[in-house]
């Protein structure tokens, strides 16, 4: 599994001061548990935030970020959880059980999703999309963080494959399609409702809470 696309700065910092709402933290506990290089960098804004509290010699200003990593020298990568069976750990845990569990929704064309139980402000869902099957395209009104658990789909921006994360603003409009010869299996956190082009999804959208 080779992951291209990762968690920005502001994301882990924001998740290491525990400041994310339940379903971006659900999110990026996944990604990390996939991904060494966001895992080190966790483990390194985690460093930075214990040093800051321990040390009173630290002088909260530009660069001081820089100087503390500098200190630190470069973090271990903590080994990451044991997979149970397919879904990562963190997600498995917070589900109470594998895919077997997921009590899914049809959407149409096949595509289905599974809304999971978080505080509010946010949104979490698994997104089953069928193999070539487009998701209908959609505008954001806030952050969506969608990371790819099994096979891969592609939008306007690129190709994002399995434990891919894409990071999509106000911003963008899209259409992901998953890719033929594997069903694509997503997380996705969003903290404000999907804005639908086509009439009939929006129509459905307070139904589907997406
Ligand atoms: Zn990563």
């Amino acid at each position: 599994m080779t992951i291209r696309h990762h968690l920005s700065d502001p994301l882990l910092i924001a998740y290491a001061a525990g400041t994310l709402p339940e379903a971006f933290s659900l999110v990026v506990a996944t990604h990390v548990s996939m991904c060494d290089d966001c895992r080190a960098r966790l483990g390194a804004f985690e460093a930075v935030g214990g040093a800051v509290v321990e040390s009173s010699s630290v002088a909260l200003s530009a660069g001081c970020l820089e100087a503390v990593l500098a200190r630190l020298g470069t973090p271990e990568p903590v080994s990451p959880a044991k997979p149970k069976g397919q879904l990562p750990t963190p997600l498995q845990d917070y589900i109470g059980g594998d895919l077997a569990a997921v009590k899914w929704r049809r959407l149409g064309m096949g595509v289905r999703q599974a809304i999971l139980p978080t505080s509010k402000g946010a949104i979490a869902r698994l997104l089953y999309i069928p193999a070539g099957q487009a998701v209908p395209d959609h505008g954001h009104r806030g952050t969506e963080l969608t990371l790819v658990l099994q096979g891969a789909f592609r939008d306007e921006t690129d190709r994002f494959g399995t434990g891919d994360v894409e990071i999509s603003g106000q911003e963008l409009e899209h259409t992901p399609v998953a890719e033929a010869g594997c069903d694509c299996i997503c997380l996705a956190a969003t903290d404000a409702p999907l804005r639908f082009n086509a009439l009939i999804p929006r129509l459905l959208q307070p139904l589907f809470r997406i």
